[in-house]
C-alpha cells in the first residue's frame, strides 16, 4: 500500500517511510492512496477471531510491503502480552451504556494499545536497519508514559518526553519519571501541552538536526498507531453482535482516537455516529456543531489529556471531506495556521454525516463521575466521564463509550466528585515512593536540542 502526504498527494512513500517519519516534511501528515473496504461476508470471517488475530488482519491490510503476515502475527502476540487483560480490551455496561475499557495495558490508558504495538515495530525496524534512532515526543500525560513503557530498554533506541510542568497528575508524571532504563530522558517543560507540541515540531523542521540525530516521532499523528486503533472499533462491533450499525463516543484531544473510528467506518465497518466528546477545550466540538474552527486559549481541566486546542490529525479528515485534494487542504491549512477557518457549509454537512460532538465543563464531568458511582457504582475516570455525558446529553443511549483511562490515575478528579479515588494496580504501586528523575528546562526549543545533544 502507498502513502501520499495531505499537503502534497503527487509523491508517494512506503508504510516504512510513514512509520518511521510520522509527519511529512511538507508539514502534511500521511494517508493511504487506496483503502481496502471490506464486504458483509469478509466482515462475518473476522467476527470470531481473538483481539490479537482480528489486529493482524486488520493492521496487514497497511503494512505488508514492510512486515511479513507472520512476522506481524508474533510482533502482535508479543506486544499485547503485556496487558493485564487476556482479550486486551473489555465491553462493560453502564447503565443502557457501553464501556468499551482500553485502560488495561501497562500505563493505564488507552495509548498503550498502540504504542506497544509501535514500539516493537521500532524493534523490528531497527532488525534490518544498521541505525540508532532518537525519539522525540510532547505529552499531556499519557502518551509519555505509554511511549517509554514501550521504548524502554530496547536497543539503538532513545526516547527524549516533554511534559508540560506541574500540567499533569502526579501519577502520570511518575509513571514516566520513576523508568531507569538508560534509554528514557524525561524534560519538565515551563509551559503547556501546546508549547510542548510546538517545540517538537520546531525540532523537526530544523532539518540539519533532526536528520543529524535521526529524530523520529510517535505522536498520536502517527500512521501506526491510528491503524492499531481502528482494530478496537471492530473488535467491540464483533462482540456486540448486533447486526446493526453502532455509535461511539470517543473523548477527544487530537483527533487520534476518533478518526480511528472514521478509518474503521470507511474500511466498512458499519458504524453509524461518532461523537466527539471535548471538555471545556471545545474547539472540534464548535468545528462540527457549527464549523468554528478557531482555537482559542488552553484551559486546564480535570481531564489534562483532551487540554489541546491544535487537534493535529483533523487535518486527515480535512483531506479526505475535500475528496483528497491537497492543493485545497494545503490552503486550508494555511487559514488554520493563522486560525481563520472556518468549515464551508458543505463540508459541514459530509462532517455531519459521520460525526457529532457535545462538551462537558468542569461541573458536569463532575457530575458525571459523581451520578455514575451513586447509581451505577463504577468510579469513571474523568475523560470517560467527558465521553458519557456527551453520549447523554446526546439522548444516544445505547452507544459504546470509549474508557481511555483507568480511574486511578486520576485521583483529584474523582476525590473532589465523590470523595473517593481507586488505588494503582498492585503491579504499579511502586512508583510512590520510587525516587523520580526528570529536568525541568525553559520553553525553547533551543534549549532542548541542547539537552538532547548532550545526551548522545
Ligand atoms: C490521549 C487521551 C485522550 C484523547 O485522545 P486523542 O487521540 O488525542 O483524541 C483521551 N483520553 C485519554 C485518557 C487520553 O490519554
Amino acid at each position: 500500500m502507498k502513502y501520499v502526504s495531505t499537503r502534497n498527494n503527487s509523491k508517494e512513500y512506503s508504510f516504512e517511510e510513514v512509520f518511521i517519519k510520522g509527519l511529512a516534511d511538507d508539514g502534511g501528515l500521511y494517508v493511504p492512496t487506496s483503502l481496502k473496504k471490506f464486504s458483509s461476508d469478509e466482515l462475518s470471517e473476522l467476527k470470531n477471531l481473538n483481539y490479537n488475530d482480528l489486529s493482524t488482519e486488520i493492521i496487514n491490510q497497511f503494512s505488508s510491503d514492510f512486515i511479513s503476515k507472520d512476522d506481524l502475527t508474533s510482533l502482535i502476540k508479543k506486544s499485547y502480552s503485556t496487558f493485564r487483560e487476556k482479550e486486551v480490551v473489555k465491553i462493560s455496561n453502564i447503565g443502557d451504556l457501553k464501556l468499551l475499557e482500553l485502560f488495561h495495558g501497562p500505563t493505564l490508558a488507552f495509548k498503550d494499545v498502540a504504542m506497544q504495538f509501535i514500539g516493537n515495530l521500532y524493534e523490528y525496524y531497527l532488525s534490518k536497519n544498521d541505525k540508532k534512532i532518537n525519539i522525540v515526543v510532547a505529552t499531556s500525560g499519557d502518551t509519555g508514559a505509554a511511549a517509554i513503557d514501550a521504548i524502554k530498554g530496547k536497543s539503538n533506541l532513545n526516547i527524549f518526553v516533554l511534559h508540560p510542568n506541574n500540567r499533569i497528575s502526579p501519577v502520570q508524571r511518575k509513571l514516566m519519571t520513576t523508568v531507569e532504563d538508560k534509554n528514557v530522558f524525561n524534560i519538565a517543560i515551563d509551559g503547556n501541552f501546546d508549547d510542548c507540541q510546538n517545540i517538537v515540531k520546531q525540532m523537526f523542521s530544523d532539518l540539519n538536526f533532526s536528520k543529524s540525530i535521526n529524530m523520529s516521532g510517535v505522536n498520536s499523528i502517527n500512521w501506526a498507531r491510528i491503524i492499531a486503533q481502528a482494530v478496537y472499533y471492530f473488535y467491540t462491533y464483533f462482540k456486540i453482535n448486533e447486526d446493526k450499525p453502532i455509535s461511539f463516543s470517543v473523548p477527544t484531544g487530537n483527533f487520534g482516537d476518533v478518526f480511528a473510528g472514521y478509518l474503521a467506518k470507511e474500511m466498512g465497518l458499519p458504524i453509524d455516529k461518532l461523537i466527539v466528546a471535548t471538555n471545556e477545550n471545545d474547539i472540534l466540538h464548535r468545528a462540527i456543531s457549527n464549523g468554528d474552527y478557531i482555537s482559542k486559549k488552553v484551559k486546564e481541566t480535570l481531564s489534562p489529556s483532551m487540554d489541546i486546542q491544535l487537534a493535529s490529525n483533523f487535518e486527515r479528515l480535512i483531506y479526505y471531506v475535500n475528496n483528497s485534494n491537497s492543493d485545497i487542504t494545503s490552503d486550508i491549512m494555511k487559514k488554520v495556521k493563522y486560525n481563520e477557518y472556518k468549515i464551508e457549509k458543505s463540508n459541514l454537512d459530509i462532517i455531519q454525516k459521520d460525526f457529532i460532538s457535545e462538551s462537558c465543563d468542569e461541573n458536569e464531568t463532575l457530575e458525571i463521575i459523581k451520578k455514575n458511582f451513586e447509581i451505577n457504582s463504577i468510579i469513571l475516570d474523568p475523560h470517560t466521564a467527558v465521553g458519557v455525558g456527551a453520549a447523554n446529553k446526546l439522548n444516544l443511549n445505547d452507544c459504546v463509550v470509549l474508557s481511555t483511562a483507568h480511574p486511578c490515575k486520576f485521583p483529584a478528579a474523582t476525590d473532589k466528585a465523590i470523595n473517593k479515588h481507586e488505588e494503582l494496580p498492585i503491579e504499579l504501586q511502586y512508583v510512590h515512593s520510587k525516587e523520580e528523575n526528570f529536568q525541568l528546562l525553559k520553553n525553547e526549543a533551543e534549549a532542548v536540542k541542547n539537552f538532547v545533544k548532550s545526551k548522545l
